[in-house]
């Protein structure tokens, strides 16, 4: 496979649509086992999510919902510092079983801005899947219950994460050239 160049960066391929593929199908089955009669619903968020979320609910074989919701960041007061909430957010958690679904924890900043909004709702239990982590530039106590791939701290783009606004449609993941 070749680099692409998208704007003014060029990008090398990095993970494979077969290796994304096979590693998706192992993490839907242990999805599969988690939550059997459990109905657990996904929430995926927007933009960079639904290439993944839409792959990993296509292989779960047991009962269970997925939404999307967008999330808007803004500065809160002193007291209640950065507020991440979520636009679209109509379904009841009350009870249920949540899987937040993200493109990348990279710092963890946003999800755990964001999760306390979906503890508020009092769902029965609340795990995150994302599709990459990337450990070394975790700041925030937040932690993937379900991860596709661990990668080092360099930005990626493909299979729904972009870069300013090009690359989504990739199916296979590239890294940024040094
Ligand atoms: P965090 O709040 O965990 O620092 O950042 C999460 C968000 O930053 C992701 O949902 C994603 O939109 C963006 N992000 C972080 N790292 C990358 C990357 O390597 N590539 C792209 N395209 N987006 C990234």
């Amino acid at each position: 496979m070749a680099d692409v160049l998208i704007h003014d960066k060029v990008f090398t391929p990095f993970i494979s649509r077969e290796i994304i593929r096979q590693r998706i199908l192992s993490l839907a089955g242990k999805i599969n086992h988690d939550y059997a009669g459990k109905n657990p619903l996904m929430i995926g968020i927007l933009n960079g999510s639904f290439i993944f979320a839409a792959d990993l609910f296509r292989e779960l074989a047991i009962e269970s919902e997925i939404s999307f919701i967008k999330l808007a960041s803004y500065k809160g007061t002193s007291t209640t510092g950065h507020v991440v909430t979520a636009i679209g957010m109509e379904e009841n958690l009350h009870g249920r079983h949540i899987i937040i679904v993200e493109d990348i924890v990279d710092t963890g900043k946003t999800l755990s801005a964001f999760l306390p909004e979906i503890h508020q709702r009092q769902p029965a239990s609340v795990k995150i899947a994302t599709f990459l982590t990337k450990p070394d530039a975790l700041k925030f106590d937040v932690k993937a219950d379900y991860c596709c791939f661990e990668i080092e701290n360099k930005f990626v783009v493909g299979y729904g994460l972009d870069y300013d606004g090009l690359g989504r449609n990739f199916p296979d993941l590239y890294i940024l050239k040094s």
